[in-house]
This record gives C-alpha cells, structure tokens and sequence, in this order.
C-alpha cells in the first residue's frame, strides 16, 4: 500500500527528459513509481491536466532571519519551492558571540534591507557557534527543507572582533582561526561557505561589509579547509572592477579546495557587456576542470519603488524627506500641495551630492508603472519617460503624480540589472549558459524594495509560455534548471527529480492558469514590519517530503521540512 498516488499527470521529471504521462506513487516520503499504477494508496490525487514536477530548489535566498520564526517560509512556499538555501552573500545570523547580535542585525539591515525591529523580535539566537545554529534550525518545524551556509562577514566578525567589522587585514592567526571554524561548519553540515566582495553591500550606518576588500590569502585559506572536507560549496558576490584580479582569486579558490564555486552574475548600466567577458572567462577554466558556475536571474534584478516601500524617485530630496515620517494618507495629502510639488521636482532636477536619488531621476526610461500585474519585460513606451513623451509633460513630473495615484499605493517596476537593452535576451543569454544556475531571487530579504521570490513561478510562466518578444524556453530545460540542476550543484542528490529513490518534493501546477498577482506591501513581520510579497495563482499543490503541504494556494498545516546537511545524500 502506498501512502499516495498522484494519478493521470503530465510528468516533467526534472531530469530534462521531454514531458510523459504518468501516475506516480510516494512511500515513505520517497517517490517509489511511476507509470501506470494499479496498486491502490491511503490517497489518490487526480492530476489530470495538471503538470507533476519536482518542487523547486531555491538556492539564493536570505531566509536566515525569518527561518528562526516563520515555519511557513512565505512567499516562498506559496511558488512551489520545497527546497531554500539561506547564508548567501556572506551575510546570515551565524555564527555570532552574544555581544555581537546587534551588530549583525544592523548588517542585515543594510545590506539585506530587512527592519532591525523585526529582527530584534524575530531572530531567536538559541546559538553562539555554527554547529549550534544549525541543531537550532534543525529543531524548528518548517514547511520546507532548508539548507544553510556559513557567511564570511558573520564569521571574520566572531573571529576578529571589532578589527574584522572595520575591515582591517586578517592576521595569519585570524585566517586559521576563520578557517578552522568554516571547515567545523560545513562538517555540521553547512552546504557552503558565501562571501560579498561589493561596494555596494552595506552596513546600516553605510560603511561596507567587513569581507569586502578581504585579502586573497584569507578566502584561499578559508576556501582550503573547507577543501579539506571534501563537502561544501563556495559562493560569493562581486562588482568585477578588476576582472582579471577577481577572476584569478575565483580560480586559486576552486583549484586550492577542489570545491565548486558560483558567485552573481548580472548585467550592469554602465558595463552591459562585461558578463559576457566573465562567462567567457568561467568558460576557459571550466575547460582546465574548475567547476566554476554563474548565479543569474531569470528577469530583471527588479526594484519595486512607490510611496509605500523604502524608496520611490524622490525620496531623498530634502522636502520630501521632511515628511517622510507621516503615514502613508498624510503624506499623499501634503504631496498633493502644489508648492511641495514645485519644490520636490526642483530639488529632483538639480545636480545632486547623492547619486542614488541621482541614478533613479535619471533612470526614468526604466522606470515603469505596475498595474493588475506586473510586466517584467515591458517596452520603453511603457516607462515613465515614453509616457511623459506622448503626453509632452516631464519625465519627473510624470512619476510624482502617478506616485500618488491610488491613493498613494501605485509601485513602479525598476529593473536595477539585467535590463540595459530594454528586453530580457541578456538573461535568456544567461540562463542557457552551460555554467548557469538559476538563483538571485533574494527571498525573506529586500523586503521594502524587491520583490523576486517569485522567481520560480515567474520563470515557468514567463519562459516557457508567455513571452512574446523573443524566443522562449522548452519548460523540461526550465524545471531542470531549478530542480534537479540546483540541487546537484549545492550537492544534494536526493531531490530534484520524479525518479524512484528521490524525495517526493512535488509541484502539481495547473499550467493554463499559472500567474503571478502584482506586488503588495503586508505588515505581517515581527514587530509589525512590513514588506513586499506577491501571490502565486495555479499551484493546485505542493508536497515536501511525501506531505501535501500546499492546497491551491493555503498551507495544510503540515510541517515535514527538515534541515538539510552536507553530505547526507553522499556529495
Ligand atoms: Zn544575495
């Protein structure tokens, strides 16, 4: 007797294999057939016109906060995602002396925009060391398997102390002590060990990351002891400056550990070509055997800006700033006075000491208004320059009224990255790339300006069915890419995939009807904090571990996610 079968669905396995028709049969957690099944089961799911693939494998998030009090892990599990890999861009809660708990809070404010209130309240810090944040994680029921990794600036601070927050040169002992404490991590079973190496990764007081500018020597020490345990993965993040000196660090840390590594790869404004040039540089040591992969996205790294989240196009000009405390109808209201107006758009338009309210004023063209749903690959008439343009108006001018439209709930979409040629074709580029990984989706982070959990939904519904303004994708190649490819590449090959002996971690999708909602402001953070979430339409349900966790869109209540370590499934 088997605990269930899903009967009469279209099977895409995960493994790429072209689509089949199959009923598939779970014991024990564990998909154990598929085929025709006459064998009977305590539960029969009809999945007639429905799609049956491997739940998604989500390996760029920021749950590490949110995964000590949410046990449902939304959104993330509202987009068909079983499995979620926390601890990238060398930030996470772990490990942390107790002195140090608000200082990694504040980090985590800045770098990762997730409020400081809500981490206060939220974050249980049941642990000083990584092998006793990991047995916390573990104790926790979730609806979701969870993998973590170590962080570096979490790691350089409990080592160095105040020497490694202010970014000074690690000594000999300090790179021993940081090493041996990564290699005591990832025999915990940490999947990897994450690092940022960008400017543009900052504290909430504005000074930068303490790994960044970290010299070669540390990473490569850091890298070799993990090395040493034959298990875990490298990954980190990078501005590329200095190509070939980053590239060359990426290299010795591969060749030195023998362990993978993938760090971020997006399109900039101001460099549009130079990923180009470091996939063409993953591919030559790919080719020397160093397993050196790509993280990409699969649209925009998309801002969502309005009056209701952290930032909108003028929202460091001086008069704005004076009543940036009120609410959001008070606000709206002293907006709508046509003295504030003139002066907002006066101190918009002049030069400005700070480029970030610079970059957005200047960045109308990409700048676009999100209505039912939104549109992630939109074209330039739509933006707020092209609407300005029909109407003869200011491009600025434009933005404060519409800003303040709906009451002052309107949200624009700002594709920040990967939108420099006004289509996403860079980032079908990426994503067939034979080096890529699909991640960057950022979830349980940004919560005030970025909204990407919903990558994977995206993704299917983008790629393989809606896109018009360029090729699309086979979804077989689609739902590898995010099950099975992720799974393997952060080393657990027990999942992603429909095959006998593999975890049933399952999506049944109601392809027709897959959608996404437009991106909504919640307040349901501890401590009231709010963030950015959107709905997923057409999941009819998601299994973990055997259990149907997800019903058209509501949790069951079940809780079977367990903490994933290294090596359980023989990396
Ligand atoms: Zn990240």
């Amino acid at each position: 007797m088997h605990d269930v079968i899903i009967r009469g669905g279209t099977v895409i396995d995960g493994t790429g294999s072209k689509p089949f028709s199959a009923d598939l049969a779970i014991k024990d957690g564990r998909v154990v057939e598929l085929g025709r099944i006459t064998a009977k089961a305590h539960r029969d799911i009809d999945a007639h016109g429905l799609l049956v693939t491997p739940g998604w494998v989500d390996i760029h998030t920021h749950y590490d906060g949110q995964a000590s009090w949410d046990p449902y892990l939304s959104p993330s599990s509202w987009h068909g995602v079983t499995t979620a890999v926390m601890g990238n861009c060398g930030v996470g809660f772990a490990p942390a002396h107790h002195h140090q708990r608000q200082w990694m809070i504040e980090l985590m404010e800045g770098v990762e925009d997730i409020p400081g209130a809500v981490l206060s309240e939220g974050v249980k810090w049941e642990w000083e060391s990584f092998p006793e944040y990991m047995d916390a994680m573990a104790r926790i029921p979730r609806i979701m398997d969870v993998g973590a990794q170590i962080p570096h600036s979490a790691l350089r601070v409990f080592v160095m102390g105040e020497r490694g927050a202010s970014r000074q040169e690690a000594t000999l002992e300090d790179m021993k002590s940081m090493a041996a404490l990564a290699k005591e991590a990832v025999q915990a079973g940490a999947l990897g060990f994450t690092s940022s190496r960008t400017a543009v990764h900052r504290t909430k007081q504005g000074a930068s990351v303490p790994s960044l500018g970290a010299v070669d020597q540390e990473l490569i020490t850091i890298a070799q002891a993990i090395g040493e345990t034959g298990l875990g993965v490298l990954q980190l993040i990078t501005d590329w400056d200095d190509l070939d000196s980053e590239f060359n660090l990426i290299r010795k840390m591969v060749k030195l550990s023998a362990r993978p590594l993938s760090y971020t790869l997006l399109q900039h404004d101001f460099m549009p070509l130079r990923w180009r040039e470091v996939l063409r540089l993953t591919e030559q040591a790919r080719e020397e055997g160093l397993d050196i992969k790509a993280q990409v996205a699969c649209r925009g790294i998309g801002m969502i800006h309005g009056l209701e989240c952290s930032m909108h196009p003028f929202f460091l000009a001086p008069s704005y700033q004076g009543i940036s405390h009120l609410s959001l109808a008070d606000r709206v209201k002293e907006l709508n006075n046509p003295g504030l107006r003139d002066r907002i758009l006066l101190e918009a338009a002049a030069p400005l000491s700070n480029r970030r309210l610079d970059s957005i004023t200047q960045h109308l063209h990409k700048y676009f208004p999100i209505y039912k749903e939104a549109n992630y690959e939109p074209v330039p008439a739509e933006s707020i320059s092209g609407i300005a343009n029909q109407k003869g108006l200011t491009a600025s001018g434009v933005a404060y009224d519409m800003m303040l439209e709906q009451d002052g709930h309107q949200k624009f979409y700002f594709p920040l990255y990967n939108y420099s040629d006004n289509s996403l074709d860079a980032v079908r580029e990426m994503m067939i790339h034979p080096a890529a990984l699909l991640g960057l989706g950022d979830a349980g982070a940004h919560c005030g300006y970025i909204c990407d959990a919903s990558y994977p939904t995206y993704l299917i519904k983008h790629w393989a069915r809606d896109r018009t303004r360029g090729p699309k994708l086979p979804i077989e190649f689609l739902v590898h890419a995010q099950t099975q490819r992720n799974a393997q590449a952060l080393g657990m090959f027990d999942r992603g995939a429909l095959v006998a002996g593999f975890k049933a971690d399952i999506n049944l999708i109601d392809y027709e009807h897959l959608d996404l909602s437009a991106p909504v402001i919640v307040s349901d953070l501890p401590a009231g904090g709010r963030r950015l979430v959107q709905q997923a339409k057409g999941y009819a349900a998601t299994i973990v571990n055997g259990q149907v966790v997800m019903e058209n869109g509501e949790s069951t209540g079940a809780l079977p996610g367990q903490l994933v370590r290294s090596g359980q499934s023989g990396f």
